[in-house]
């Protein structure tokens, strides 16, 4: 393996192996080190619980992948490396206590249809709201694709001004700072369809009273129905396993079981890398390290910029999520209605005041009595991911505290997740048992991932907290990891952070690696 490289990377992250295509693509003889056995970060699949049953260990939709800068660039690469999706053509639904449910698909007519049955006054501004959108869109996905200055901000409204004028303008800084019950309460009157829409801010940090949130619902309703979902063909892992292909052929190198220890850095500027191992590699021109903005310190031993030093150490991380991996003899029966076999997420969320309660919790330490589950049913659209005839279900709890101080329950007396991951699991799994009668009797295998869990197989999830870091306000946009570094910047020149806690944040939408790469190679 060379021990030279134009640019060195630290984690094999989706972001990362997007920013190594871009940069080999312009030339860069590029080195990624991943301190896991297996490269993709958040993005992989296994055979988690038996064998012939592959799961997504975390992400699992990649919408954000499929509609990217990054992908509208290097599809059709991709796609000759071997990249197939899934399209999911009804993404999301909502089972309720009540044994009612709503559904959001790509067919326009039957979503209409129950959110008429729910209200009609409801329906109609759904209508309006979907016509609306491609107008919207096109403002709000330039202003999230954009590399964040002040400039982006002034453009973004600037551009709303020309079209709509002052008062058009406005009401759109107007819902940029709404919470999602602010929007959701004001915008519908069902309570059933504030709930489903509600319960997309919960896969952020955006419970329905922060300030911030109401951009999420809002898009993924629009978004959904728009243009559905995507997954991965055979699992998530299709994009890491295209981009690495892609990355072998450009001759750049990606090594796994390789720890980053300490960024070399002489005179301000980053000369390279020290593996765990005590080997170096030299970086010719850059060091970009997708890490957790606390973890930086570590590696660096300090920039020797104070307010810098600060800004990283004070980076707020969201609370934790819990993973549940559940082979399957079947789907569950909803009790709700068989129509909720075929959408993709299942969400129990049942109202915007048990999501605020549980968020509450969550962020005090205490393991939610009840909290939200996102069932993931992707062998719906991609049955190869199981034998023949049999299912995985992709649970994931948000949200759970990182560090536990108590349950709210009052049942679980253990305040660490090696104890309290399986009865938390059994909590779960009563939920969803009393969605769906007889599910338990279906579980053929099972493997939980506890937010320590997750932070174990990836330091970049501190606390399980699967975003990389809080998307709210004050750590987002202009903000994203901090003011003056949102483009990835450090005090050491040619050191560069990048992944989900730099502008425009997490998912699995490429943006931080890609505007990196961009800015390094001048586009
Ligand atoms: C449970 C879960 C479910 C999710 N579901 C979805 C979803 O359905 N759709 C979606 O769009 N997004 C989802 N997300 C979010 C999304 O997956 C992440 O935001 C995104 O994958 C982050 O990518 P990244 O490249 O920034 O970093 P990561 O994927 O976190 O990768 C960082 C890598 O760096 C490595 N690393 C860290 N420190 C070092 C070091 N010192 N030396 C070497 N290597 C190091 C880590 O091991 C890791 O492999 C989910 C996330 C989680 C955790």
């Amino acid at each position: 393996m060379p021990s030279e490289f134009d640019a060195v990377i630290i984690g094999a992250g989706h972001n990362s192996l997007a920013c190594a295509v871009h940069l080999a693509a312009r030339g860069w003889s590029v080195g990624v080190f991943e301190q896991s056995r297996e490269p993709g970060g958040a993005v992989r699949t296994g055979e988690y619980t038996l064998p012939g049953f592959r799961h997504d260990w975390a992400a699992m939709n990649l919408s954000l992948f499929a509609g990217s800068p990054f992908f509208k660039a290097y599809g059709d690469a991709l796609a000759g490396r071997g990249l197939e999706f899934v399209p999911v053509d009804k993404p999301f639904a909502s089972a309720f206590p009540d044994e009612k449910w709503l559904g959001v698909s790509t067919d326009a007519e039957a979503t209409l249809a129950r959110i008429k049955a729910l209200s009609p006054r409801d329906a109609e501004t759904w209508q309006a709201m979907a016509k609306a959108f491609p107008g919207e869109a096109a403002h709000i996905f330039a202003l999230l694709g954009s590399p964040m200055r002040t400039r982006a901000i002034s453009s973004f409204f600037w551009r709303l001004w020309r079209d709509r004028r002052m008062g058009g303008a406005l009401d759109m800084a107007r819902f940029l700072a709404m919470s999602p019950r602010a929007w959701l309460e004001e915008t519908f009157e069902s309570p059933h369809l504030r709930a489903t829409l509600g319960a997309w801010g919960m896969h952020l940090d955006f419970a329905p009273d922060i300030a911030g949130g109401a951009l999420f619902p809002y898009l993924e309703a629009m978004a959904g129905q728009a243009f559905g979902m995507v997954i991965g063909k055979g699992g998530a892992d299709a994009i890491i396993g295209a981009m690495l292909a892609e990355l072998e052929a450009r001759g750049a190198t990606v090594q796994c079981g390789a720890r980053v220890a300490r960024v070399l850095h002489r005179d301000g500027k980053a000369t390279g890398i020290e593996l765990a191992d005590g080997s170096k590699v030299t970086a010719r021109r850059a060091v970009i390290a997708n890490i957790a903005p606390g973890a930086l310190a570590g590696l660096t031993g300090g920039t020797g910029h104070a307010g810098f030093e600060r800004k990283m150490a004070a980076f707020r991380h969201a609370p934790g999520t819990m993973m549940i991996h559940l082979a399957m003899d079947g789907l569950p029966d909803w009790a709700a209605g068989d129509a909720l076999k075929s959408f993709a997420y299942v969400h129990l969320a049942p109202s915007l005041d048990q999501m605020a309660r549980t968020y509450a919790q969550a962020q005090a330490g205490l393991l939610p009595d009840e909290p939200v589950i996102v069932v993931g049913q992707p062998t719906v659209f991609d049955p190869s991911r199981a034998p023949d005839g049999k299912h995985v279900l992709w649970m994931q709890l948000r949200m759970v505290p990182g560090a536990i101080r108590g349950d709210a329950a009052g049942q679980i007396g253990a305040t660490d997740w090696e104890s309290a991951a399986e009865p938390m699991a059994e909590r779960a799994l009563d939920i969803l048992e009393r969605y769906a009668p007889g599910a338990r009797a279906k579980i053929l295998g099972q493997r939980i991932v506890s937010p320590a869990g997750l932070e174990a197989e990836n330091p970049n999830l501190v606390g399980g907290d699967q975003i990389c870091g809080s998307h709210h306000l004050s750590q987002h946009f202009l903000f994203r990891p901090a003011r003056g570094y949102s483009d990835g910047a450090t005090p050491i020149a040619g050191l560069h952070l990048t992944g989900a806690a730099v502008w425009p944040g997490a998912g699995t939408g490429a943006g931080p690696g890609f505007l990196l790469a961009q800015k390094l190679a001048g586009k």
